[in-house]
């Protein structure tokens, strides 16, 4: 099947250009989507849309059903590639702010890689036995997107598949390489808003008042002791103060504080004892103020941790393997970045395997996802991607060839 990758190339190129020049907003996404809601249509998948994402479904006979999933979001980033098709839009985003928007993340690749697999496996219906799920999922980079679609009735509306499957483009491996393990492979993530209430006063008078500078000073002090005395050394996590914000001027001391932080870890039991810990500090940081009102903890933007099951990880692996060969099938070590992907399989109940594959040549510099020069080469990039969608699929829907004399 992956012999007619040619017939999909052309169009697949012309249309990365154009999604890349016209990059949408997390949950803005609504011409990528009209976009992707077409083309499944013209390939003959019955077309849904689902939470403001949208899901084409294949079926082609009896066997097993695979969900192969896509996000479709770009960035509030001004884009610096110096490309001949850059962006340079800007967009105005939910809080009415206009902002540049770039696809940072190469989710433009994924779309057209995913499409560019859903137009080979319905061209080759002869070669398979089962039914695709082609999802495109809206609004990835604010854990808003996969949500959304189970919120809207996923599960309900889609067939429920055996196997899921979801990829990214990265800076490693090396263009035309996918890179896979098993167990846990992308971080739990978590925002935590932190606002802590003083009593604000002159300052020339700290003494009529309980200053909230000094407190969040306290806090972010203090939450350093939680990955470097309360995690296990050989455990992973990550706690980062990203933003302190209190007061205006010099001689007023302000009434509140807010803090902002990120959380990172590969086991949820290490995430809550984070979660925990900056409870039972913020708390008592407050305490010893002699804060007028509790603090208020809100957690926001959570990502679930991506925890590549074994056996559905072996056979993808093994699938790579015959397709790509051994020299550019590579191991993928846990990336410390998360994904909303396994929101989709968890809200089923089924197994599913994430990979990671290539974006730059040897002779370009790899810049990092969601960096302004983020520009990965359009070949083999989207091939890599799309041979790996199909192969992926192919895993479990693929017939053995039947011989013409039988
Ligand atoms: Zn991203
Ligand atoms: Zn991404």
């Amino acid at each position: 099947m992956l012999a007619g990758l040619g017939d999909v190339t052309s169009w697949q190129e012309e249309l990365y250009v154009r999604l890349h020049q016209e990059p949408e907003l997390s949950m803005q996404e609504t011409r990528t989507a009209a976009e992707v809601t077409r083309r499944l249509a013209s390939f003959g998948y019955e077309v849904l849309q689902v939470g403001g994402g949208v899901v084409g479904v294949l079926r082609n006979g009896p066997g097993p059903v695979v969900l192969f999933r896509a996000d479709m979001d770009a960035l509030p980033v001004r884009e610096a590639t110096g490309l001949p098709y850059a962006s340079t839009r800007t967009v105005v985003d939910h809080d009415g702010a206009t902002v540049p928007v770039m696809h940072a993340c190469g989710h433009d690749v994924h779309v057209v890689a995913a499409l560019g697999a859903a137009c080979l496996l319905a061209e080759r219906r002869d070669t398979w036995s089962g039914t695709h799920v082609a999802l495109f999922q809206p609004g990835e980079e604010t854990a808003a997107g996969a949500h959304s679609m189970v919120e809207d009735g996923l599960v309900d509306k889609v067939p429920r598949p055996d196997v899921a499957f979801g990829q990214h483009v990265l800076t490693e491996p090396a263009a035309g390489e996918v890179a896979i393990a098993a167990g846990p492979v992308l971080s739990t993530g978590a925002c935590v808003r932190v606002k802590v209430f003083g009593r604000g006063s002159h300052g020339s008078m700290p003494h009529l008042g309980v200053d909230p500078v000094v407190l969040g000073a306290s806090i972010v002090t203090r939450l350093q002791t939680v990955v470097a005395r309360e995690v296990a050394p050989g455990d992973f996590a990550v706690l980062t103060v990203g933003s302190l914000q209190a007061g205006t001027k010099a001689n007023i001391i302000p009434d509140d504080a807010t803090l902002l932080l990120n959380l990172r870890a590969y086991d949820l039991t290490v995430r809550d004892r984070l979660r925990a810990a900056i409870e039972r500090i913020v708390h008592a940081e407050c305490d010893a103020s002699g804060c007028p009102r509790p603090p208020e903890i809100e957690l926001y933007e959570t990502y679930p941790l991506t925890d590549n099951d074994t056996e559905v990880t072996a056979r993808v692996t093994a699938a790579f393997v015959d397709h790509f060969g051994e020299h550019r099938v590579r191991h993928l070590d846990p990336v410390t970045a998360s994904e909303d992907f396994s929101v989709i399989p968890d809200a089923f109940g089924v197994p599913y395997a994430y990979w990671g594959f290539g974006g730059f040549t040897a002779d370009q510099e790899p810049v990092p996802n969601h960096n302004p020069g983020f520009a990965p080469a359009m070949q083999p990039t989207l091939a890599t991607g799309t041979e790996a969608a199909v192969t992926a699929v192919l895993a479990w829907l693929g017939r053995p060839a039947v011989s013409a004399d039988r």
